[in-house]
């Protein structure tokens, strides 16, 4: 049996060439890889997958370089408006909120969601009800604010009104790898644990100047987030209307239980074949039962890492 692995992404999205910032890339590698190595530990201390990947995303969302917890995109609305999902490949268990705006760590509540109710879904103020119920933290809605975020919800409704900006000017501001207005940033993580059991969690804030009420590919079961332990973990990052559409997570697992391909050619499919038929664009994390990963995106970037039990951690950005 494979050792223990954990792949995390922080979002895809196209690259800032004019405005490469090394200190700023630094800071994204230093970011992934201790994410990496902290789901790692709870893989190496006998800790399930379900645990690893929940820690996962906690930690991502508590970081302001991603799209999900804090620093999390505006909606058209100037609001913040998170989903998130978990699920156990071993009962192909699944727990989802979306849409909520009070909940400091939405993965947390998916997780609540997953082991504390009968349902799989809940949103808006009903999910924000459960979470305070099941003990979880949380905050005034702007707790999610932040400064980076903000002037690009201005940026997005400028061009969106025809005000153009130059999207490497914006981007070099900042200096991020990826330019903030043309990435997604969601964040996941899939995992494989000592007894061979698969998850995978993913959140995100949703796409910037997106309407209020929009909620997209990532809280849904086999769109954004999959795991079945009889075939793979997937979480996703992108254009989440498509990864709907083409219910891209549960694809992946599709095509390797009916029509036996491997993980590589099934996220080779999905990714660079089915979604750019749709249009789509971004990319996924996924891992196999036998432990292997593929990280597979269209856009130019991945924010990623993966790690198995006793090696380094490995990130990339680019491709
Ligand atoms: N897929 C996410 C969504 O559509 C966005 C992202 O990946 O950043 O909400």
């Amino acid at each position: 049996m494979s050792k223990p692995v954990i792949a995390i992404h922080g979002g895809a999205g196209a690259i800032s060439r004019a405005a490469m910032n090394a200190e700023k890339e630094q800071q994204y590698i230093q970011a992934l890889s201790s994410v990496v190595e902290a789901g790692q530990a709870v893989l190496a201390g006998g800790g399930s997958a379900l645990d690893a990947v929940t820690e996962a995303v906690r930690l991502l969302e508590e970081c302001p370089l991603f799209n999900a917890g804090k620093g999390a995109v505006f909606t058209h609305q100037g609001t913040h408006e998170l989903d998130a999902c978990v699920m156990d490949g071993r009962g192909c268990d699944a727990g989802a909120v979306a849409g909520v705006s009070r909940v400091r760590n939405p993965v947390l509540a998916a997780r609540a969601v997953l082991e504390q109710s009968p349902h799989v879904m809940f949103a808006c103020e009903g999910a924000e009800k459960f979470a305070a119920a099941h003990g979880l933290e949380m905050v005034e809605p702007d707790f999610f604010f932040t400064q980076e975020r903000f002037d690009q919800l201005h940026r997005a409704q400028a061009e969106h009104g025809r005000v153009l900006l130059d999207h490497d000017g914006a981007a070099a501001l900042h200096g991020d790898p990826i330019d903030p207005d043309r990435k997604f940033g969601t964040v996941g993580a899939v995992a494989l644990d000592a007894a061979g059991n698969l998850a995978a969690a993913t959140s995100t804030g949703g796409m910037t100047n997106k309407q209020a009420g929009r909620i997209g590919d990532t809280p849904i079961v086999g769109a954004g987030c999959y795991a079945n332990n009889a075939t793979v973990a997937v979480s996703t990052t992108g254009t989440g209307e498509t990864f709907m559409r083409g219910v891209s997570a549960y694809d992946v697992s599709a095509l390797m239980e009916y029509a036996g391909l491997s993980l590589q050619q099934a996220t080779d499919k999905v990714v660079m074949e089915k979604l750019l038929q749709l249009g789509g664009s971004g990319g996924l994390i996924a891992v196999d039962r036998h432990g292997n990963i593929a990280l597979p995106f269209n856009s130019e970037g991945m924010y990623r890492g993966f790690g198995y039990v006793g090696d380094a951690p490995s990130v990339g950005i680019y491709r």
